[in-house]
């Protein structure tokens, strides 16, 4: 399909002084901008009508297959205000090949790259304004949705793609803090030839109990085992997971299919490498990550993610034995990755991988 995105601009937008006084402390995904983008999709035309138009509550049929289905993917990105004045998003181009992948594995049509990161360049551009300095950032969220009115089960013959913006803050308000995490031994979060490494609305939707349970437990965030030996450390509900050793060796759970590919992990990845630390992917046991912290072997652990970027793990909570790690603070390593990846998307520092995308 050529680009030709139409803007209909919000004929009454926020006004400045409200919005400069919603932006002052945003938190994460309230606050919203004045337009979003959409595009259409059905099997008879295709991907069409792509189109900037101001932010409105959807009319959806009560038979609109996702309502009963749940055939949903999403994406999540930032950009973000350099220091030099410009803007830029951080790797697009690794969140539009994810979604890509996320659709095929719901069985959706895979919208075309360029499509994907313009509707993301021409939301931006319509809601520029709304972009926090500081260390705060504008939250992309693209989704799409199966909009076919039939109860039947089936991949729908329609569908609507839409992305809608958020203005948030500083993840952690006052810097850095470390989280506890509880182990969910009854839930898990995928199985093989399951949809944990797609990005589906459904895989929250499942994760929110274990989730619910961490909370009940006075804990930040749910560490999810895997499906058959209940041994291997997955992921967190919203954030992969890193192990740091003592001899400076990075370990986090490979892709297998059951856990999300994340875009910060990846990133983090390469720049430990490029650090010169040696980063393996390979299975990590609840039990040895126990014992590890206990024997001093496991110095630091931290999730990482585009909402947090990095976040240190300093306390675990299981039943079958709670352990802090490294005295239940922040590592020097957790430290460095976060303030090297942090320094790229500010455009602070050099950008030796190309991963901003200037808009
Ligand atoms: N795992 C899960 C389950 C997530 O929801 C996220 C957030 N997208 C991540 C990991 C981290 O992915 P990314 O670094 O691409 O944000």
């Amino acid at each position: 399909m050529p680009s030709s995105f139409r803007f209909d601009p919000n004929a009454s937008p926020v006004a400045s002084t409200d919005r400069a006084e919603r932006m002052i402390d945003p938190g994460f995904g309230r606050v919203f901008t004045d337009h979003m983008a959409v595009i259409r999709f059905s099997d008879a035309d295709g991907w069409h009508d792509p189109h900037v138009t101001a932010r409105a509550p959807l009319q959806i049929d009560p038979a609109s297959s996702v309502l009963h289905y749940a055939q949903e993917i999403f994406e999540g990105l930032k950009a973000y205000r350099l220091e030099d004045g410009g803007t830029a998003l951080f790797r697009p181009d690794a969140n539009a090949r994810r979604f890509q992948d996320s659709a095929r594995r719901l069985a959706m049509p895979e919208l075309p790259e360029n499509l994907f990161i313009e509707s993301i360049e021409r939301l931006v551009d319509a809601d520029r304004d709304w972009i926090p300095g500081g260390e705060g950032a504008l939250y992309l969220r693209p989704f799409m949705f199966a909009s076919e009115v039939f109860l039947g089960v089936k991949p729908a013959a329609e569908y609507l793609y839409m992305v809608i913006a958020s203005s948030v803050g500083a993840y952690w308000k006052g810097g850095m803090r470390p989280i506890t995490v509880w182990v969910s031994r009854e839930h898990t979060r995928a199985a093989a030839g399951g949809t944990g490494a797609a990005k589906c609305g459904g895989n929250y939707a499942a994760s929110l109990i274990a989730q619910k349970a961490a909370i009940a437990e006075g804990c930040d965030q749910v560490v999810f085992l895997d499906a058959i030996d209940r041994r291997w450390v997955e992921e967190l509900g919203g954030m992969n997971l890193f192990f740091v050793l003592d001899d400076g060796t990075l370990v986090t759970p490979p892709l297998t299919g059951t856990i999300l590919p994340g875009i910060t992990r990846d990133s983090l990845i390469t720049l430990a490498r490029a650090d010169g630390l040696t980063v393996r992917e390979e299975p990590y046991a609840i039990d040895q990550w126990r014992a590890d912290a206990q024997s001093g072997r496991l110095v630091e652990a931290f999730a990482c993610g585009t909402a947090a970027v990095v976040t240190p793990v300093g306390n675990v909570k299981d039943a079958e034995g709670d352990f802090a790690i490294g005295g239940g603070g922040t590592g020097q390593i957790t430290q460095r990755l976060h303030q090297a990846l942090n320094a790229i998307q500010r455009g602070t520092a050099p950008d030796p991988h190309n991963w901003l995308h200037r808009l």
